[in-house]
């Protein structure tokens, strides 16, 4: 059997992007520097919000907007089943009700038409998830906030640079949150930032971020309940590097979807290649291609470890979270709660997906997919 090595999932890395760090490590400054700043201004311009507060991870953003948005026990929260575990786990983090809402079955974001029956006098606000780069309805889901009093979270971890109309991901919610491991489009290590035009929520996020420090400068003054979510400055100056390049990235991504979409045509018996959204520049995460109905979350089980057994990387993006061991024990949801979302996740195969795959290494995975269909019932 033919081994091939390619990965699901690779940063880029480039000389630059290593000078920039250790010129950092050259410094006395590593944490809370010059690079802090500068990775902050470069982002907050990029995505053309007012304020971008950098910190720890994603998850640490996620955190930092339940809490600037006082969101507590007691309260719901809307959010999309079909997501990576953190847009979820934000709200259990303040022991606040994640009421989850099922996916529009192209775009795989939140469907805002079910939403209106999930209000309850108890929800505070939608966590809403511009899934794999596709961005949600963001005019529905304004509309039903406004009318209803709800504020807005926007988890853009997975769609940095992708715009409507020329507004960014991140900038439709009342703040929005990204990612920065290594298989996100562009990455510090790990890293994540809040975006915000609220000055309140901007405030709280940097004071909450680091142990609850005022803006006074004391280090040893803590006004309320904070974290340590800082980044250093050795991971923001990877940051300010990567994201220099980020419109290159985009636009090779952008480029290996094509390959793809072209690879799998002939595929089209078996397999559906990712959509993305007509009227919205997608910038690409995970390319998630789809089985078709006639086969079963078995036969998509299989067909995932066979790739693996010949070295092509892949995966499940995204298994169901209302369904994870957490979710079922702990709020009883089972199997049929949200149909479209849990269609999708039983037959989601997430191919090999990076800035410098090659067209060969594209068709290499054509390939092995068609064999491997021939083997499956
Ligand atoms: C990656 C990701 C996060 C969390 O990012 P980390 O930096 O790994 O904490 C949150 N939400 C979504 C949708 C993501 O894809």
């Amino acid at each position: 059997m033919t081994q091939y090595d390619i990965p699901l999932a690779a940063p880029d890395i480039s000389d630059e992007d290593i000078a920039a760090v250790v010129a950092v490590l050259k410094t006395s400054r590593l944490s809370l520097g010059a690079k802090l700043e500068e990775f902050e201004q470069k982002f907050a311009a990029y995505t053309g919000a007012k304020h971008a507060i950098a910190v720890s991870s994603g998850t640490a953003a996620l955190h930092l907007c339940v809490r600037a948005l006082d969101i507590k026990e007691g309260d719901e929260v809307i959010t999309s089943p079909f997501s990576f575990i953190a847009s979820a786990n934000c709200i259990l983090f303040e022991k606040a009700t994640p009421v989850f809402v099922d996916i529009l079955p192209d775009t795989l974001c939140i469907d805002p038409v079910l939403i209106e029956a999930a209000i309850t006098e108890k929800t505070k606000a939608i966590v809403a998830v511009d899934i794999l780069g596709n961005l949600c309805d963001w005019d529905a889901l304004r509309a039903i906030a406004d009318k209803h009093n709800l504020a807005l979270i926007e988890d853009s971890c997975e769609a940095l640079g992708s715009s409507l109309n020329g507004k960014k991901a991140g900038t439709f919610g009342d703040c929005g949150t990204f990612a920065f491991y290594p298989n996100k489009q562009m990455t510090t290590g790990e890293g994540g930032v809040v975006v915000t035009d609220r000055d309140d929520i901007a405030d709280a996020a940097r004071s909450m971020r680091n142990q609850g420090r005022d803006d006074s400068g004391r280090f040893l003054h803590h006004e309320r309940l904070g974290y340590n979510y800082r980044i250093s400055d050795i991971n923001c100056a990877l940051g300010i590097s990567q994201l220099s390049r980020i419109e290159e990235f985009i636009q090779k991504r952008d480029a290996v979807s094509e390959w793809y979409k072209e690879a799998l045509a002939p595929l089209a018996d078996h397999i559906t290649p990712a959509l993305s959204q007509d009227d919205v520049r997608t910038s690409w995460f995970v390319y998630v291609a789809h089985l078709n109905s006639k086969y079963t979350p078995q036969d998509r089980d299989a067909l995932l470890e066979r790739l693996k057994a010949k070295g092509i990387g892949c995966n499940n993006y995204f298994p169901a979270i209302h369904l994870q061991p957490l979710y079922t024990r702990e709020f009883g949801f089972k199997k049929g709660d949200f149909p479209i979302t849990e269609g999708v996740s039983d037959r989601t195969v997430a191919l090999p997906f990076y800035n410098n795959i090659s067209q060969k290494e594209v068709a290499t995975v054509a390939e092995v997919l068609n064999d491997e269909f021939h083997n499956l019932p």
